[in-house]
């Protein structure tokens, strides 16, 4: 079973788009359902329309607030977000990030989201890759920090995405290799099996996440080893993100 994130971003413009969007991604999913969870992350505004329209589909929402003090203006908190029918939530986006997310801000977010049952999604990347490796510390620090006093239980409800920072959205410089996924989703288990132990590292769900099409889909879960996608652009688009989602079914079943 492979998990297909889909990450509208601050799209679409209205309500009643949101909902036409959900109704032919839903039909997507009910065809590849045996192979694929999807999940639909909206702008908070579309959250419970979009929740109303989702029948089998999941939805995640596209950030948190990391307290539950009323006095947290501009938020939304993860009991809100529970009740307009989340099931899980991206934390740590490169995009949130580079708003002034700290990897501290986004560790009391998952913290905040799992005491309500709620499946973070952590996004983890580095800005840019160095010949000598020293980007790998900038996704140990993130996934460390991230899971500082998580119980090893507590783990098979934690998703961890490694999304480059250079290969997401219309500013990527080129999207990863599949070599270069999987030698990630490696490090990023190895660092789970430094923490705890390797039975829970190999059962953690890592998705990869930049510049994801129709076309590359296939290859970060066969040969890049990923255990889903995250996709942004192109979920936008039900066609485009309907053949992704075929081919990715074609290669898992
Ligand atoms: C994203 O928003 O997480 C993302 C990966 O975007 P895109 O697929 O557009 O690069």
């Amino acid at each position: 079973m492979k998990l297909l994130v889909a990450n509208w971003k601050m799209a679409p413009e209205t309500a009643i788009q949101a909902v036409a969007l959900t109704k032919k991604i839903h039909a997507i999913a009910r065809a590849t359902k045996k192979n694929i969870t999807t999940v639909i992350c909206p702008p908070f505004i579309h959250l419970q329309v979009v929740s109303k329209n989702a029948r089998t589909l999941f939805v995640g929402a596209q950030g948190v607030a990391p307290v539950t003090t009323i006095a947290t203006t501009g938020m939304v908190s993860a009991s809100m977000l529970k009740g307009a029918g989340v099931t899980y939530c991206i934390v740590g986006h490169s995009e949130s990030r580079a708003r002034g997310e700290t990897n501290d801000l986004v560790k009391e977010q998952l913290d905040r989201l799992l005491e309500k049952k709620i499946i973070p999604i952590l996004c983890v990347g580095e800005h840019d890759r160095d010949p000598h490796g020293w980007y790998l510390s900038t996704i140990k620090d993130q996934i460390e920090t991230a899971l500082l006093n998580i119980p090893k239980a507590t783990l098979k409800r934690i998703v961890i995405a490694y999304e480059p920072v250079w290969a997401i959205g219309e500013h990527a410089t080129r999207e990863a290799t599949p070599v270069e996924c999987n030698e990630m989703v490696i490090f990023i288990k190895k660092i789970i099996a430094d923490l705890y132990d390797e039975k829970v590292a190999s059962g953690m769900t890592i998705l990869y996440g930049g510049s994801v099409t129709e076309i590359n889909a296939s290859v970060f879960v066969t040969d890049g080893g990923a255990d889903g996608l995250l996709v942004g652009r192109v979920s936008l688009d039900p066609k485009r993100f309907g053949t992704l989602a075929q081919r990715i079914a074609t290669v898992v079943s």
